[in-house]
């Protein structure tokens, strides 16, 4: 691609994990693009925010302030994104993957800590494997600030270094990884097959299709949705579900985080540290479910209270957030509040939703027996399995222990 052709520019901040995938996806590609900063305390970072301003504009129809905002030119044609997949830029620049053979004995869905760990075990025992994602090889450990509790690391790592580390360790393998390119289907070896009749599955993306002995689904999952009267308006204005991506626009602000579990409560000590003037966690039940650790580090920073028995029942205003009402749940009560932004941490939603005749838990996870799904050659590890503990360092370890349910299985077909 010649660079008199494509011209990329990427508006953000330092501190967005978003931009940083953007830029490193960007830079991984050797695309040249110019980076501007909206918070450049000068008339760059003032017309830099003004771009962000006018880009979500264009796209939502609302003055947000998403980021990072891209401005894509190739061919003579300019494109607007905010918040863009890889894969959409990949698209756009004409630069998405193809894989390198249409057979492998497994296709591993999701590059986390899950899938990597079960791809290094099994190329390691002379497999063919293919990983497929659909964003970032590292998945939500990429997104981690730091990660501090995985063994190894004495002084902690960032997400971001530990997800290049897996990735190389893999590589070293043989491990192919396709990304960023989104599974639409695992399917049988014919329309009208069932998977039992199959001795092989069909994994369908975006722009190939492959066959495989075994899947192993490790999707993860994304922030779970509040969903109240008035959320949908507001999101990405005041409603915000990433603290690295959005906190720097409530500095010195009062700020709600909804959610009672580990998610809240740590995202709380972090906005309350490096931004907010004041965090309110609301919690809906009696008392939080967040780790007796994490609720005394709470208790012990001013600046941050914990409201039980609270539950958002409507925000209102349009363009930007005026009240939050909430219902006291012991005393019925409803009072509004004036924060000026909301933080929502309320549990996990997997990323099944692609997947068809497995059998999936009322919220979508994958129910399993010794990490096997309901469908003999499919597999689950990790954040998108039924009883999984939703840690780096057990996702990993799911992925091993479905590597050598896979290769048992894999050795008996
Ligand atoms: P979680 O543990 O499932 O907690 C969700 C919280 O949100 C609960 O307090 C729940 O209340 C509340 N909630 C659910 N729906 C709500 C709604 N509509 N309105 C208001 N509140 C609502 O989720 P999480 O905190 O995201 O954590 C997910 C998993 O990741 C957990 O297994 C957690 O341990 C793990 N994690 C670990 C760490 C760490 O080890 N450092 C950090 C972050 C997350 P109820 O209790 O009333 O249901």
């Amino acid at each position: 691609m010649s660079e008199e052709q494509t011209i990329v520019n990427v508006y953000g901040a330092n501190w967005c994990s978003d931009c940083r995938r953007t830029k490193k996806y960007l830079g991984e590609q050797r695309i040249h693009y110019g980076w501007f900063d909206i918070e450049k305390p000068d008339v760059e970072g003032e017309k830099a925010l003004q771009f962000v301003y006018d880009t979500n504009e264009a796209i939502f129809g609302t003055k947000k302030r998403k980021i990072p905002a891209v401005e894509v030119i190739k061919d003579g044609e300019r494109k607007l994104f905010v918040e863009p997949s890889n894969f959409e830029l990949a698209d756009f620049l004409g630069l998405a993957k193809r894989a390198k053979k249409s057979f492998y004995h497994t296709v591993i869905i999701g590059a986390g800590p899950a899938g990597l760990t079960a791809a290094i075990y099994l190329a390691r025992d002379g497999y063919d494997v293919l990983v497929i994602e659909q964003s970032t090889v590292g998945g939500q450990a990429f997104i981690t600030n730091r990660l501090d509790n995985f063994p190894g690391f004495p002084e902690g790592i960032t997400g971001a270094n530990f997800a290049e580390n897996v990735k190389k360790q893999a590589e070293r393998f043989g491990v192919e990884i396709l990304s960023p390119q989104k599974v639409l289907n695992v399917g049988t070896c014919h329309p009208n097959a069932s998977f039992d009749e199959c001795q092989y599955k069909v994994v369908k993306t975006e722009s190939q299709e492959f066959t495989c002995s075994a899947v192993l689904v490790a999707t993860g999952s994304n922030y779970r949705q509040l969903v109240v009267p008035g959320s949908d308006a507001l999101l990405g204005v005041s409603i915000h579900y990433c603290a690295t991506c959005d906190g720097f626009f409530y500095k010195n602000r009062k700020i709600f985080v909804i959610g009672g579990g580990n998610s809240a409560f740590e995202e709380s000590l972090f906005l309350k540290g490096k931004f907010a003037d004041h965090v309110t966690i609301l919690v809906r039940g009696n008392e939080p479910r967040a780790s007796p650790v994490l609720q005394e580090k709470v208790r012990d920073r001013s600046g941050i209270e914990v409201w039980a028995n609270s539950k958002v029942v409507e925000l209102l205003g349009e363009d930007s957030l005026e009240a939050v009402r909430v219902k006291h749940t012991e005393t019925g009560e409803v009072k509004d509040y004036h924060p000026d932004g909301i933080f929502v941490f309320v549990g996990l939603s997997p990323n099944t939703k692609f997947l068809k005749g497995v059998n999936l838990d009322s919220q979508g996870f994958i129910t399993t027996s010794q990490q096997q799904s309901s469908v003999q050659g499919i597999f689950a590890a990790g954040d998108c399995r039924f009883g999984s503990v939703k840690q780096a360092v057990a996702a990993a370890g799911e992925g091993a222990a479905a590597a050598i349910a896979i290769r048992e299985y894999l050795s008996n077909s």
